[in-house]
């Protein structure tokens, strides 16, 4: 059972993407960051950051991408993709001439910070410079940062361009460019600003392409920039549901649904929780509306300028505030490990948010539970999502708190 149920969730990711794709033959699975040879203060960094055994997306691709190979690396969010390049591009790095040897660009800004944060973090032991080149940001504060010189840069497109164009971002010494989430900058209609990018990258740069979905243009991109990829596919099944206590509360009607989380907010505060809506106009509202009645809510969208979403993401991170009411700016990528209870208040208008937001609170077998709030005619919406996933989602029961 269990099985037939796996092999169908893959077939239904192939189908979604349109694209055939499957992992190259040649790729080989490294069990253990011992074995992989890495540099000595890079495993000291890996491990003192609590990271004991590789994922089965580093497992395949840290290698490849240490050899020097292009690389695609498909897998869902929260599979460790992110430490996969920053370990790759640690490994890759020549500490002692401070230029710029890798960027990173990433669709959003809490993407590239934390990005920046996981490099930091993971090269802790090996005097690395890493600069978020973020837009949103102080500009002269960018250019002195650049100007002392950073072996790493993690940014989103437009502001990376515009230091390249103002040369105050140097390019000679980049050898390798890392497209985090693709697919996502392409329906941001970042693509020609990548192409911008690219023209002023050496010729020999190596590049890392990683994505959740491999959609037509992706592939096009791929045969643009890329010298025969390595292709490494980690299938969705391996980012799992699993672990995760679905529930949903039918409303009858929109109005109520506000009732049912003034109702729920002692479950929400156990831990952390975060609700999500699907306009960053209902954000707004429903945070005012949840402070009118004194509930403590935070809430980010994509917005708000970029200081303040960076104290709201801080103040989540540390705990100090513990429920965050967010648009899906927040689902893909960022990380919050506490976060233990999700609030769907609007269902996601497609199957693949369904994931990104749910998803999260369950990667390396963590425990979680959400609850969807929904209304009559959203009922069709949830079972299709509940099928495609091959999942259950039950009725909240009136003891959701002891589950959490
Ligand atoms: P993705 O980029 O695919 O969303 P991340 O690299 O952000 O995934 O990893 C998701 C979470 O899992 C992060 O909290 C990260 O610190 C953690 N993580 C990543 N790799 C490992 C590992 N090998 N062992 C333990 N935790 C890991």
């Amino acid at each position: 059972m269990a099985e037939s149920k796996s092999s169908r969730r893959v077939a239904q990711s192939e189908d979604l993407s349109n694209v055939e794709f499957e992992t190259s033959e040649d790729v080989e699975v490294v069990p253990t960051f011992d074995n992989m040879g890495l540099r000595e203060e890079l495993l000291r960094g890996i491990y003192a950051y609590g990271f004991e055994k590789p994922s089965a997306i580093q497992q395949r691709s840290i290698k490849p991408i240490m050899k020097g190979r292009d690389v695609i690396a498909q897998a869902q969010s929260g599979t460790g993709k992110t430490a996969t390049f920053s370990i790759s591009i640690l490994q890759s790095l020549d500490t002692t001439v401070r230029e710029t040897q890798v960027l990173v660009l990433s669709p959003t800004r809490e993407l590239a910070v934390q990005i920046q944060k996981v490099i930091l973090a993971l090269g802790d032991f090996m005097n690395v410079q890493c600069h978020a080149c973020i837009g949103g940001t102080n500009l002269g504060e960018d250019i002195r940062k650049l100007d002392y010189g950073q072996h790493v840069v993690s940014g989103t497109p437009g502001r990376v361009f515009d230091m390249i164009k103002r040369r105050v971002l140097r390019t000679r010494a980049i050898k390798m460019l890392v497209l985090d989430e693709s697919d996502e900058m392409l329906n941001k209609g970042f693509k020609e600003q990548i192409y911008d990018v690219y023209r002023y990258l050496p010729p020999a740069t190596q590049v890392v392409l990683v994505s959740a979905t491999l959609p037509h243009e992706i592939l096009e991109m791929t045969s643009k920039f890329m010298t025969d990829p390595i292709r490494i596919l980690v299938k969705r099944d391996e980012l799992t549901l699993e672990g995760i206590k679905q529930f949903f509360v039918a409303v009858e009607r929109e109005e109520w649904k506000f009732d049912t989380l003034c109702d729920l907010y002692d479950t929400l505060t156990i831990t952390q929780a975060v609700i999500f809506c699907n306009t960053k106009r209902k954000v707004d509202w429903l945070s005012d509306k949840m402070r009118e009645a004194n509930f403590t809510v935070c809430s980010m969208h994509g917005d708000m300028p970029q200081k303040e979403r960076d104290n709201i993401m801080k103040e989540f991170r540390s705990g100090q505030s513990r429920v965050l009411i967010t648009t899906d700016v927040w689902a893909r990528g960022i990380d919050v490990q506490q976060v233990s209870l999700v609030i769907n208040y609007d269902l996601p208008n497609n199957r693949e948010l369904y994931i990104h937001r749910i998803g999260r609170s369950g990667r390396f077998g963590r425990k979680g539970v959400s609850i969807n709030f929904v209304k009559t005619d959203d009922i069709r919406i949830l079972r299709d999502i509940e099928q495609y996933y091959s999942t259950q989602i039950d009725e909240m029961p009136m003891n959701v708190a002891d589950l959490i």
